[in-house]
């Protein structure tokens, strides 16, 4: 299929006019504003905008490639570079913000009861990259999973005990080990609890992620953690589900609308009685 110019309108031959950043221009109309065909034409063109071409042909401007390219080559950077601190500017506002004003913070999750919002953290990995954040409001969080995952830990006092024994005592050493040594402790390798919001998102806050015994302050002080966690997240469900049942009681405003529509007389009796019905569900 032929291509045409934007600009003129007129056909471009094949493997001829120029690719603007969001556009054709034929050669004729390149060399209006200084496009003279050579290699650094071609790049300026990429950079130019059909707005900013057509701003060119009407107001008789002439640029020179060399020059343009020398001095616009990095605009597209610049500007990304510009939006990269406006956003970090952003995040860092917000998460200021909620780290003044948070009401409980699990893991990279701030919460804010006041303004029922939640504010998720970027990880450091992704600072590398892109800023990367999510902030919700409580109704749109949806709800949670707990995932405790039980090991075993075997015993390391009695693993070297049996290697003295066996030095001693031969055999009976290594029976003695396998019988201390072998022996397992209840433990979890892993304490996380997935949020999942109705975006779909999900975001796990990881409370022990090595091998721990049930038995031990670090397992008791997250289990604690989680507890409360899981406190404050069955909070916000709960006013999640009053919230809808407010709504349910807005029938008695849509009821107080109708019975306004019939005192104007816009709604006879018996449409009156049959809309009430609906709405009361009777
Ligand atoms: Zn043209």
């Amino acid at each position: 299929m032929a291509k045409m110019c934007d600009v003129c309108g007129n056909e471009i031959p094949k493997r001829k006019g120029y690719e603007l950043k969001d556009g054709l221009v034929c050669e004729n109309c390149g060399l209006k504003f200084g496009l003279t065909g050579n290699y650094r034409s071609y790049l300026v063109a990429n950079l130019l905008t059909l707005a900013q071409v057509t701003d060119f042909i009407t107001q008789k401007t002439v640029i020179t490639p060399k020059e343009y390219w020398k001095n616009h080559k990095n605009d597209d950077k610049l500007i990304q570079k510009e939006n990269d601190a406006e956003e970090k500017a952003e995040y860092d506002k917000i998460k200021a913000d909620f780290k003044e004003n948070k009401t409980a913070k699990f893991g990279k999750i701030y919460f804010n009861s006041k303004t029922r919002k939640i504010f998720i953290d970027q990880s450091l990995v992704n600072l590398l990259y892109k800023t990367v954040y999510h902030v919700y409001d409580y109704n749109e969080f949806a709800g949670y999973q707990t995932t405790e995952t039980p090991t075993t830990i075997t015993k390391k006092h009695g693993v070297s005990r049996s290697i003295v024994g066996g030095l001693v005592a031969g055999t009976a050493g290594a029976v003695i080990g396998a019988a201390t040594g072998g022996k397992s402790y209840d433990a979890v390798s892993k304490l996380s609890i997935t949020l999942t919001f109705t975006d779909n998102h999900t975001s796990e806050v990881v409370f022990i992620n090595q091998p721990t015994k049930t038995d031990s302050l670090i397992y008791k002080s997250a289990q604690r953690e989680l507890k409360d966690f899981c406190y404050m997240l069955e909070n916000i469900q709960n006013d999640n589900q009053k919230d809808t049942t407010v709504t349910g009681s807005s029938n008695t405003n849509d009821l107080r609308e109708l019975k306004q529509l019939l005192d104007d007389g816009i709604l006879t009796e018996e449409e009156f009685t049959a809309k009430k019905k609906q709405i009361l569900g009777i």
